[in-house]
């Protein structure tokens, strides 16, 4: 096999901390202007809040923006205004017109020009590059190439290291793929590729024999339990990325100790719950991006303090094991996945932790959902629903672990439990009898039913 560099572009990649910093506040000057200049929504929003966009020189200053949000988005495109205030280049010269679905209402539109696809395959390429693919790889993307941007760009970002895409565009791809291209890797999420794992067995293939040698895992947050499990039945690592068509494109290396945020192309604030101040490094905040360009270079739709609603922690700004000197973050979550019982809370992966307990992946496939419900004046149950490979599992040893787990980790919800105020419940049901089975798109596997 060919050798292969460690880094796609290792002159930015390892650039030393003070240069960074002055090459991300060159391009946040650049960018703001760009804004303004080419854009009828920043001109406006800056004239509206007195911000001069010449006096935003450095990340501090950033703080003196508002923050917009997918919200803003939308009340700046048809039908809420009759034109896309966005859109920062002519029309004429948008390569690609792309829609994210979000979760509600009326899909955001999002314009690339072509230097925004170079920018964005340039990350995916540094985030493959990390987790030591490229020529010679086959690489399977079962992430979506609809309307979205990741699967494109992925291909674009291959052609770069020079690996083979096998564009299969979601995870139900019939087994020939495997059996007869022999990929080396697959792009998909836990879920998909725990299913992919199911239906290779249930045709005498052992996925650790399969020939692959990584799997990169995003597209939602997970519990490290799921990936530990998903390692195992395939016998390979398996590497978080957290993408999306706002731009971030982050991505785990080899050393698994965090996700390198490409620090040249995105800026990246973590903000506290009221998004007034940042937090500081080793803190849970809110992540407000920023696009940063290159000087000289243009793009379709800039986005500047955008509310991503998603949050992580800082693990480092110190040069990482692979040398690169970008920022690594922790997996990020969605703060719209957990639910609120009086004082406590409990988030989605809390409960995928149980699931996933080795013990308890013996008989279940992993797929899970939780309901919770009102209960007399103040009380709430929570449903969990799951998935056995036999009829004969043994039910309440693992509900008892889910149980223990759920509450060992919830200090809140555990007193809850014991006031009488708190209570698990649990259904099996045979593979494929889940509600979320029936839903298109990406599942919600805890839903407040009150
Ligand atoms: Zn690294």
């Amino acid at each position: 096999m060919t050798a292969r560099p460690a880094m796609r572009s290792p002159a930015i990649e390892s650039l030393g901390r003070g240069d960074l910093d002055a090459l991300s506040e060159e391009r946040i000057r650049y960018t703001v202007r760009y804004a303004e200049e080419h854009s009828k929504f920043y001109r406006h929003w800056f004239a509206s809040h007195g911000v001069a966009a010449r006096e935003i020189r450095t990340h501090e200053d950033l703080l003196e923006l508002p923050i917009i949000s997918g919200q803003t988005i939308r009340a700046h495109q048809p039908p809420a205004s009759p034109d896309f205030g966005f859109l920062s280049a002519p029309l004429d010269d948008i390569f690609t017109i792309h829609e994210t679905s979000g979760t509600t209402g009326v899909p955001k539109a999002f314009f690339l020009t072509w230097d925004d696809w170079s920018r964005y395959a340039e990350k995916y390429a540094r985030i493959f590059a990390g987790q030591d693919l490229g020529h010679g790889d086959r690489l399977v993307i079962c992430t979506s190439y609809g309307m979205s941007v990741g699967g494109n760009t992925m291909t674009v970002a291959a052609h770069r290291l020079r690996m083979t895409i096998i564009p299969a565009g979601k995870c139900t791809f019939p087994l020939r793929v495997i059996t007869s291209y022999r990929p080396t890797a697959i792009v998909g999420s836990v879920f998909k590729l725990l299913r992919l794992a199911d239906r290779l067995e249930g045709e005498g293939i052992d996925p650790r024999e399969a020939g692959l040698r990584r799997l990169i895992v995003g597209g939602e947050s997970f519990a490290e339990e799921a990936r530990t499990y998903l390692a195992a039945r395939y016998d390979c690592p398996v590497y978080n990325t957290y993408g999306s068509t706002e731009g971030t494109m982050c991505g785990e290396c080899v050393a698994r100790d965090g996700l390198h945020v490409p620090e040249d192309l995105v800026h990246l604030d973590l903000y506290d719950p009221s998004l007034h101040a940042f937090v500081p490094d080793g803190r849970e905040g809110r992540i407000v991006l920023s696009h940063l360009l290159p000087v000289g270079e243009r793009s379709g739709m800039v986005l500047l303090n955008y509310d991503s609603e998603d949050t992580t922690t800082v693990v480092s700004r110190e040069t990482c094991a692979c040398g690169r000197t970008h920022l690594r973050i922790r997996p990020p979550g969605r703060e719209a996945d957990g639910v609120a019982i009086g004082e406590a809370r409990i988030d989605r992966l809390e409960i995928e932790r149980g699931v996933f307990s080795p013990e308890n992946m013996v008989e279940l496939n992993g797929e899970y959902e939780a309901f919770l419900y009102a209960e007399g004046d103040r009380g709430a149950v929570l449903r969990i629903g799951l998935e056995c490979r036999s009829p004969s599992c043994d039910r309440e040893g693992i509900a008892e672990r889910i149980g223990r787990t759920l509450l060992a980790g919830n200090r809140p919800l555990a007193v809850a439990h014991a006031g009488g105020e708190f209570r698990v419940i649990f259904s099996f049901v045979p593979p494929g009898s889940l509600e979320l089975h029936a839903i298109k798109g990406r599942p919600k596997r805890l839903v407040d039913r009150r």
